[in-house]
């Protein structure tokens, strides 16, 4: 998309983003004009918008105050997506120099976000890929986890990558199956997130127990159990799909 070099009077939220890393000056994703952060001169692409101000990327490093994106997680799930945006194309361009099936030198295209072989003319896109997220609920109970990649004490949902050659509702039972050795039913789709660690789209569904006992799969989990709804463990607290599935759950729970 349409680069331009920056001349200092340019407005907006800055995106300053290389190798899975943004720059959050003080702790935030910078706003106001470039001259007022320093940034003109550098080259910038616009990405989107937030509240009224165009959203600027610049596929660079700082010298400090370079973050992981995590640290937006629990701010407006709009800014998240767009700081998540902003932080997986520059990542797509900075792997994406040479193409993959003739080594030659790519350019990107300027209508689109995507790197063009001019040699055999191969194009190529940010690849986004799904995972799935379930809530699963029995009776006035609901499934809990600790993950291994995920040693801060919280607990949630099971979640996992999708297959090639896999539907979505296959993923979910069989990621449920090889995780916790039970079986569910009623499988249906509540709601999606961008989730840039480091490119995932996260496929939210909520899901009945069937039938079997717990069996952990010490690989992915450290623990798994039924929680009942109103003595719940720590859980995510932030505006994320996980959070969402466990409270519709629990919504759930309660009826009954
Ligand atoms: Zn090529």
């Amino acid at each position: 998309m349409m680069q331009q070099k920056l001349t200092g009077i340019e407005r907006g939220w800055w995106i300053v983003s290389l190798e899975n890393r943004v720059w959050l000056p003080q702790g935030e994703l910078p706003l106001g004009t470039a001259s007022q952060w320093s940034l003109q001169g550098h080259i910038a692409q616009p990405i989107g918008e937030w509240e009224g101000e165009t959203v600027w990327l610049i596929r660079q490093k700082m010298a400090s105050g370079m973050s992981s994106p995590r640290l937006l997680a629990d701010r407006d799930t709009k800014l998240f997506q767009l700081v998540g945006r902003g932080v997986q194309l520059a990542e797509f361009y900075r792997s994406h120099h040479f193409c993959g099936y003739c080594g030659h030198e790519m350019e990107h295209s300027q209508y689109e976000w995507a790197c063009l072989c001019g040699h055999c003319e191969e194009r190529y896109y940010p690849q986004i890929a799904p995972s799935i997220i379930v809530g699963i609920r029995r009776d006035d109970h609901i499934f809990l986890a600790q993950h291994q990649r995920n040693k801060n004490g919280m607990y949630s949902v099971l979640a996992g990558f999708v297959e090639v050659g896999e539907t979505l509702e296959e993923a979910v039972h069989r990621e449920v199956m090889e995780e916790s050795g039970i079986k569910i039913r009623n499988l249906r789709y509540v709601a999606s997130q961008p989730w840039p660690f480091p490119n995932s789209m996260m496929v939210g569904f909520l899901a009945d127990y069937d039938s079997g006992e717990i069996v952990v799969d010490p690989v992915e989990l450290i623990c798994a159990d039924w929680y009942h709804y109103d003595n719940l463990p720590l859980i995510p607290s932030s505006d994320t799909i996980s959070r969402r599935l466990i409270e519709d759950t629990v919504a759930l729970c309660r009826q009954q």
